[in-house]
């Protein structure tokens, strides 16, 4: 592998393969230089591992595909790197946990399976929170992961490190998963665009389980295009998830002549304390500017603000808490050494294994369904994520879209996390599409000043998640 060529950057998928196709540069050529991106960026922590031989390799069929003139999927010369709680078939697997070390998936994630058909490049496995709890990658077991604008700040979590790897150029898109954001505000805070589908549209098989009714696979990119072209690849029934929508998924790359659409925000939100007042501002004039564009924007009243975190926290960590139970020792990964019997094996195990949030939230989880406070708050919190769901469907009933910040505030330094209280209630704003199952695709906006990072999110009804690609092709 040559180490002196010029650093190429693609930013979207037509540029590599129109690139690839003309001869402009070869697969391989393409690969070194992610490579090579990767050895330059390591201080960033964005990767656990790299599959450098593999991708090499890869490339190297891509390019005898190329010259022969060979069939090539639709997804050739794409270079992807997933996030650390995706199963990859004869390849680590940790979700950031030191509990899961040594273990080796035994199969691929369905979406996996789909990105390899197609000859997509799988170049790495990226650092996360672990079991993807957190909003900072200040969780994991292997280390914070650095935000490539700016080292001292977080890139935001769980998928931390899958926003790095597309931010600094190391791959050209990044699959995460998105239980309560983990997908989208990390895009946020590293000026990317991060796309969480409706609930059951793209497979959770091969997904570490953390809230199983919330869990989904999600994107980040540079473009909401490059989305749209994994969506049509990925999406869709799977034999191995019952959860999944049954019927077809849309056509994510139709093309509309429309261009005013009807979108609604939340009145609650510009009077809602703790939202940084750049942020805010930046939000408003958002509005006021689609607005003066003629779309039709809509203030409508959401009462339930205050309620997303606590129902967002009640049933996750109530799921967290059964899904994890599964890592005792015996089944999966590390096992405590030096125990006397079977209980001492499971309890040295989880002790030794689990980091302090996962505990944390193990007990909470544990907490809210016990026999004594089942129905003080789980079976409240149930009643309460029905009652935001038809809010959210009621509102989508009269507009096309919702609009949201993503983050009340900017990524803050890294290691300043004041309480787990605190970070719980940062996520305020990304829980909303999970709770209610919603697709929700998050992007950049810059607008402000000061050119920090600030993105906005979009909302729409499940069976209209193309429209989310078509508004934002259309309005970026
Ligand atoms: N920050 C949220 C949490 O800690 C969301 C995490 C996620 O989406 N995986 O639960």
């Amino acid at each position: 592998m040559s180490t002196n060529q010029h650093p190429i950057f693609y930013k979207n998928i037509a540029a590599v393969q129109s690139a690839l196709r003309q001869k402009d540069v070869s697969c391989t050529h393409l690969v070194n230089n992610y490579l090579q991106q990767i050895d330059k960026t390591k201080h960033l922590n964005a990767y656990i591992e790299v599959f450098s031989e593999e991708a090499f390799a890869q490339a190297k069929i891509i390019d005898q595909k190329l010259a022969q003139n060979q069939k090539l999927g639709r997804l050739f010369g794409v270079v992807v790197s997933i996030k650390d709680n995706i199963s990859y078939k004869g390849h680590a697997l940790s979700a950031g946990s030191k509990i899961l070390s040594g273990y080796k998936a035994l199969f691929s994630a369905t979406a996996i399976q789909r990105l390899l058909d197609e000859d997509a490049i799988i170049i790495g496995r990226t650092n996360c929170d672990e079991f993807g709890m957190g909003s900072s990658n200040e969780n994991s077991f292997y280390g914070p992961v650095k935000n490539g604008f700016d080292e001292s700040l977080i890139p935001g979590g769980s998928s931390g490190g899958a926003a790095v790897s597309v931010q600094t150029g190391t791959c050209l898109l990044a699959l995460g998963t998105d239980t309560g954001g983990s997908v989208r505000q990390p895009a946020a805070f590293c000026g990317l665009y991060g796309f969480k589908p409706s609930y059951g549209r793209v497979s959770r098989h091969g997904l570490v389980a953390y809230g199983s009714s919330f869990d989904q696979l999600g994107i980040i990119a540079h473009c909401a295009e490059d989305i749209a072209i994994l969506m049509q690849i990925i999406a869709g029934k799977d034999q191995y998830d019952a959860t999944c929508i049954a019927s077809a998924p849309p056509n994510y790359l139709a093309k509309t002549k429309r261009k005013k659409w009807k979108i609604a925000y939340f009145k609650e939100i510009l009077d809602k304390e703790g939202l940084h007042p750049e942020i805010k501002a930046a939000y408003s004039l958002y509005l006021d500017d689609l607005a003066a564009k003629g779309h039709e924007v809509t203030a409508v009243s959401f009462e339930y603000l205050d309620y997303l975190i606590p129902t967002y926290y009640i049933l996750t960590t109530a799921e967290a808490s059964t899904n994890l139970s599964r890592y005792d020792g015996i089944r999966y990964g590390r096992r405590a050494k030096n125990t006397q019997n079977l209980e001492e094996t499971y309890q040295k195990t989880r002790s030794e294994g689990f980091g302090l949030e996962v505990k944390r939230r193990i007990l909470l989880g544990t907490y809210v369904l016990s026999a004594g406070y089942y129905d003080a708050y789980f079976a409240q919190a149930q009643k309460s994520r029905r009652i935001i769901q038809d809010k959210i469907l009621d509102i989508l009933a009269e507009n096309d879209f919702i609009l949201l910040p993503v983050t009340a505030n900017f990524p803050r330094k890294l290691g300043t996390n004041s309480s787990p209280v605190e970070e719980y209630l940062s996520d305020i704003f990304t829980v909303l599409a999970n709770l209610s199952g919603n697709p929700s695709i998050s992007f950049p906006i810059h607008n402000n000043l000061e050119k920090k990072p600030i993105s906005l999110q979009l909302l729409s009804l499940k069976e209209l998640e193309h429209t989310l690609f078509q508004w934002s092709a259309l309005s970026h």
